[in-house]
């Protein structure tokens, strides 16, 4: 629903017509605190023997967002950043690590019995591929029908009569019961898919990346039809996917995930508009635009890997991709220059830098010149202004005698960003954002992840 006004200053989705009572403008539909989903390696009965060490896959970090009545919040980030897990997670098909959610008010982590099932009946999830997440062996009909039978709901009549309703509603033809997935298109398999997900009458759905396996004259029928589906019976939508065009066509509001944690949320024209986060900014800019003249435009993409969930980076999960990280206050840098010195200082840090071939251990004053030189222009691919130079000069000497720690220490002293110091926090409002650049000035006077106490940015 991208509607101009789709979403209030609140957050609460627009859809004006629907009939909401009063707890729905007081209490989200859905609210998730701190949800923490972390899965292990490292971890049996056979590593322990060998003195293997857990290893801790932070899929999920501390997530945070509410959903309300009625709204399509969308989740979007790169393969891997978590979203899939966090919804997976919050419909309890996996076991948070830590962290809340409520349903309706209710802890669903402390749900059993009668409630459980209940919950399980008014949440639902439509799977990214209808390939694979129909059964081959069932008929249309049967699979319609499965969670009708699970939950023991309704006649044998009353069943039959509803599924084949759901199958007319979902745009396919009831005479298909008989059918088998094989039979149909992509698009018909996931409307096969949708039609099951309703089957129950839920109140929400996560939709997990619902078109992307599908052709694109398709997915803008699909996603007409959940559309209509969510105005026709009241729906609450949590949409995941790494299509901005899609969260752009069918979202309220909209958060953006990097590496396990959420990095701005809001209303969805005004993320598209004026996003604020780097890494949303730079989602936004690889997106391909439709008319010539922004076509030809220089799209800068985002540079670097996505790191690893199992050691993320301090402070900013994205500072070893952003384009603006910080510099220390008092130093004069531009960012080009001052990224180059970042990334470098990485490498010296990661030992990934090649020393061989470069000469020996004993070098003398000029050897250790040359050496420096050398490495200077593998590792660096523009010339530094003076001061800078200086400083890189003394750390790559450092490796002239394979001193890592002296020389990452040398780079470090002069060029420590408060982005890796400091986990940004998200906050809370109208559009939060979790960047050191939006920080309140007033407020600098937290703790460092590293126990320090923070200056001001
Ligand atoms: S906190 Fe720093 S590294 Fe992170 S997005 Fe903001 S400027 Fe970039």
């Amino acid at each position: 629903m991208s509607t101009d006004d789709a979403s209030t200053a609140d957050g609460t989705g627009a859809n004006g017509g629907k009939t909401t009572d009063e707890r729905s403008v007081d209490e989200p539909l859905v609210r998730v605190d701190d949800l923490h989903k972390y899965f292990w390696e490292n971890d049996s009965v056979f590593d322990r023997l060998l003195g293997g060490e857990p290893v801790a896959v932070r899929a999920v970090d501390g997530v945070s967002f509410d959903v309300h009545r009625g709204e399509t919040l969308g989740l979007v980030g790169e393969s891997g950043c978590g979203k899939s897990t966090t919804g997976e997670t919050l419909l309890r098909l996996q076991e948070a690590t830590d962290g809340r959610v409520e349903f309706e008010g209710r802890d669903v982590y402390d749900l059993g019995g009668d409630e459980l099932n209940e919950f399980r009946r008014e949440a639902q999830v439509v799977f990214q591929d209808p390939f694979s997440s129909l059964d081959p062996r069932m008929t249309v009909g049967e699979i319609v029908r499965q969670p009708l039978d699970v939950h023991d709901v309704d006649t044998d009549a009353e069943r039959r009569k509803r599924v084949r309703d759901l199958l007319e509603r979902v745009g396919l033809s009831a005479d298909q019961l008989d059918r088998y997935p094989h039979e149909f298109s992509g698009g018909q398999r996931q409307r096969i898919g949708i039609a099951r997900a309703l089957a129950l009458e839920p109140e929400f759905l996560v939709l997990d990346e619902p078109t992307s396996a599908l052709d694109v004259s398709v997915q803008a029928q699909v996603l007409n039809l959940l559309e209509d589906l969510q105005t026709e019976f009241d729906l609450t939508y949590l949409l995941i996917s790494h299509d901005l065009s899609v969260i752009r066509h069918i979202c309220d509001r909209v958060a953006v995930m990097y590496l396990g944690e959420i990095v701005e949320i809001g209303p969805v024209e005004t993320i598209f508009e004026e996003p604020k986060h780097p890494y949303t900014e730079a989602l936004l800019e690889s997106v391909p635009r439709a008319t010539t003249a922004e076509r030809d435009r220089d799209r800068e993409t985002i540079s670097g890997d996505v790191p690893s969930p199992r050691d993320p980076p301090s402070g900013c999960r994205f500072r070893t991709r952003c384009p603006m990280v910080i510099p220390p206050d008092d130093l004069a840098i531009d960012q080009d220059e001052y990224r180059a010195i970042v990334n470098l200082r990485e490498r010296i840090e990661r030992r990934d830098v090649s020393l061989e071939s470069l000469g020996e251990d004993d070098f003398d004053a000029g050897e250790t010149r040359a050496f420096v030189t050398e490495l200077k222009g593998r590792l660096l691919e523009s010339d530094l202004s003076g001061r800078h130079e200086a400083v890189v000069d003394e750390a790559l000497a450092h490796l002239a005698s394979a001193d890592w720690d002296a020389a990452a220490e040398r780079l470090a002293s002069t060029y420590e960003s408060v982005c890796e110091r400091r986990n940004p926090e998200l906050g809370d409002g109208h559009h939060p954002v979790a960047c050191h650049l939006y920080d309140d000035p007033e407020s600098t006077s937290g703790t460092d992840e590293r126990g320090d106490q923070a200056g001001p940015n």
